[in-house]
């Protein structure tokens, strides 16, 4: 039996990961769709479990043999794309498919999974609250910072595209909306 799909979008900033993480904790039946990408591995990631980091010889490859469901230039020169055996793999054991990805991908996503799919819009108040979160996290240099700013601010008109918005202003109050949303979808037949 097919499972369900659950798409996370979001401005970069807006605390998608940490919303997506604290629900893979609480929902037993859900497991995270590892994307592949061409970004640099962070020091606190792990190849296979936060990505599948691959050189941009070995994405192109995947591209050309059909292999991601989307794909998206995220940032210039970086690719990020949804791979279809991470969803066959999650599916084939009864399990429940959760995507962070960004907002074009989470469209695309939605378009492929239909009804089978809830798409999920975490957003901030404000464009500085984005700006702050980016600069408490730490992960960016000045260049990269003001990429993901400005991309963000461009991605937080696009909520009206997606089933449910959740406004993170409180992390765990957004958390608890976003885990019985969730919830409530998996629970439909
Ligand atoms: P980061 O570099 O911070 O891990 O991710 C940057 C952005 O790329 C985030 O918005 C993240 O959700 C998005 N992303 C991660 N994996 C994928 C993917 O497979 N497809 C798309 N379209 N975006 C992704």
């Amino acid at each position: 039996m097919e499972g369900k799909a659950i798409i996370f979008s979001a401005p970069s900033g807006a605390g998608k990961t940490t919303i997506v993480h604290s629900l893979l904790d609480r929902i037993p039946s859900l497991r995270f769709s590892i994307s592949a990408t061409t970004r640099s591995k962070r020091p606190t990631e792990i190849d296979g479990r936060d990505y599948y980091f691959l050189s941009v010889e070995d994405f192109h490859s995947k591209q050309e043999s059909g292999e991601l469901l989307e794909w998206e230039e995220v940032y210039s020169g970086t690719f990020y794309g949804t791979l279809q055996s991470e969803v066959e793999r999650i599916w084939a054991d009864g399990n429940h498919v959760i995507f962070d990805v960004d907002v074009k991908g989470g469209k695309k996503l939605k378009q492929i999974f239909g009804g089978q799919a809830l798409s999920v819009f975490v957003k901030v108040k404000s464009e500085e609250v984005l700006r702050e979160r980016l600069q408490m996290r730490n992960t960016e240099d000045d260049e990269t910072l003001n990429m993901r700013v400005s991309k963000a601010a461009e991605e937080m008109k696009e909520e009206v595209h997606f089933d449910k918005v959740v406004l993170n202003e409180n992390l765990d109050v957004a958390i608890n909306e976003a885990e019985s949303l969730v919830k409530n979808f998996i629970s439909i037949k």
